[in-house]
């Protein structure tokens, strides 16, 4: 049997296209092809667009406390299916299932934050700025926004924008990466059980041709996105250029500064989550280990075996490996085509991932945990984002030298020192040119309370996903000064009785 043409949702409306290119969607850890993404077009989009401005009015009216209550609803539907969207998230993505859960749960989350919408939207009043004038601000919605999401976090990064945008009053058209469009679906289809009006959120699917059209349309006010560098910079470019405003999350390469001091078996857990968890497939992983003097000789050598220890396997099913295949097959030959650039170009393979085989699933997208020492700041694997299982390692004298290296970056995402030293900790946080920092915590990665702060080239824009920003992000400020000269009708009423 075909795998099914993914639907999309306009209008309310669910519809199968037909007669349009299609891309496959995998299972990584099997490399069967489970379902077809369709192309959508301008046209398709139009219609979104269209849907999602008729629905505006009504969404804006509607108040922000009934807004919420959905997302309520919306929420409680989110964890009575958690399981159902663990699976779906592992089988079109790879990554194991305790990843997945991290991956919804942190969804969740975002809804959670969004729930509270109507403390976040208060403004701020002053009366008597100028004898008998009052003042307030009111924080009001754009109109149409739209969302473009990268195919590593199936389930949280589109929900990095929704339910804020909508929480706000504001009406969207979520494109989800055409690699794992499967949980995104699941996902809609809960918040249309939980009462959404229709247009309210409209899903098509697509690749360039689908994100340019609503990069252009005149009637999307706002663009989130999610994705690598280069697509990022076109996407704040194109999109500020047709006027919008946009918030753009770039790609990263990620320092962990392990110092002389810092402890072993902790520092050792903490780098392996940080550059194997998610295959390596996460914006905040940590790609290059810096080892700062003696901890060469200290944590080194009990990393590099770590690493050779992890186990890869499919994620599909009871049995659960370490780590689960990256996201399709020409992925996985480019990353183990770095791994030999950077070997021609002079680091040492201390573990080599390529040679991975896996009897269980010969077909899956699979790449071994991989150590790549000795490596210099020139090289293609120190400039490039790997986006898979494999950890650079770079050699420093000292802390200044290891900062210096890490702040070279053109990157900004996040960046960890492992340490026992309170000093040296500051110091790290004060001076290194990020956004995220993590003292003895490999993955900064900050959450839905807090903005998800990438700098530098991780992030193209003002305001970031999550927390305030996000709601500044989705709304505008409305600023009112009042002034009244009489009672009106009231003046009879207040002569006599005053
Ligand atoms: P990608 O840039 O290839 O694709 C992201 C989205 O852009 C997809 O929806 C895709 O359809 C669309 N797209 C791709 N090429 C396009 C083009 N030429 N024109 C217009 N749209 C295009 O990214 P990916 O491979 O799906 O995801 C991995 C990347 O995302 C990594 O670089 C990772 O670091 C980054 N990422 C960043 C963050 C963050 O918050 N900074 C979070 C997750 C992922």
């Amino acid at each position: 049997m075909n795998p099914a043409t993914c639907p999309v949702w306009i209008g309310g409306e669910w519809s199968r296209l037909s007669d349009l290119a299609t891309t496959p969607v995998h299972n990584p850890s099997t490399g069967d092809v489970i379902a077809e993404t369709p192309l959508c077009t301008a046209k398709h989009v139009d219609d979104a667009v269209e849907a999602a401005a008729a629905a505006f009015p009504a969404w804006w009216e509607t108040p922000p406390t009934d807004r919420a209550r959905i997302l309520f609803r919306f929420k409680t539907l989110l964890e009575e299916n958690f399981d159902d969207l663990v699976r779906s998230n592992t089988r079109e993505h790879g990554k194991t299932i305790v990843e997945s859960r991290g991956d919804v749960k942190r969804g969740i989350e975002m809804v959670e934050f969004a729930c509270g919408v109507p403390s976040l939207l208060m403004g701020e009043a002053l009366e008597n700025i100028a004898r008998g004038i009052d003042c307030e601000t009111i924080r009001q919605p754009l109109g149409v926004c739209a969302g473009i999401t990268p195919f590593n976090f199936p389930a949280m990064v589109p929900l990095w924008m929704y339910p804020v945008a909508i929480a706000c009053g504001n009406t969207f058209v979520l494109k989800p990466s055409e690699k794992v469009p499967l949980t995104a679906i699941k996902v809609a289809e809960l918040l249309e059980k939980a009462g959404l009006p229709k247009g309210v959120l409209n899903l098509v699917h697509g690749g360039r041709d689908c994100v340019d059209a609503l990069l252009k349309h005149p009637k999307v006010k706002a663009v989130s996105f999610v994705g690598s560098t280069p697509i990022a910079r076109y996407i704040y470019e194109t999109g500020t250029r047709h006027g919008k405003r946009v918030q753009a999350n770039g790609g990263a390469k990620n320092f962990i500064l392990l110092m002389p001091d810092a402890e072993v078996d902790n520092s050792v857990r903490g780098v392996i989550e940080a550059a194997f968890g998610c295959a390596g497939e996460r914006c905040m992983a940590g790609s290059t280990a810096v080892v700062v003097g003696k901890a060469a000789r200290s944590v080194l050598p009990s990393l590099v075996e770590a690493a050779r220890r992890i186990k890869v396997g499919p994620t599909d099913r009871e049995a659960q490996p370490d780590m689960g295949p990256v996201i399709t097959r020409q992925h996985r030959d480019r990353v183990a085509e770095l791994i030999g650039i950077g070997a021609k170009e002079g680091a040492k393979i201390a573990a080599d991932g390529r040679q991975v085989k896996v009897d269980a699933a010969p077909n899956g997208f699979f790449l071994g945990a991989t150590v790549l020492d000795e490596v210099q700041t020139g090289m293609t694997v120190a400039r490039e984002e790997i986006f898979g299982p494999v950890l650079n390692v770079m050699r420093m004298e000292d802390l200044d030298a290891a900062i210096e290296l890490a702040n070279r970056s053109p990157y900004g995402n996040g960046a960890s020192i492992f340490t026992c030293s309170g000093k040296a900790a500051r110091e790290f946080k004060h001076r290194i040119r990020c956004g995220m920092v993590g003292i003895n915590v490999g993955v900064p990665a900050s959450m839905a309370w807090f903005p998800f702060n990438g700098w530098n080239e991780s992030f193209f824009g003002d305001l970031h996903m999550q927390g305030k920003e996000g709601v500044q992000f989705f709304t505008q400020l409305k600023v009112t000064m009042s002034r009244w000269f009489s009672y009106g009708e009231g003046d009879v009423w207040y002569r006599e009785t005053s």
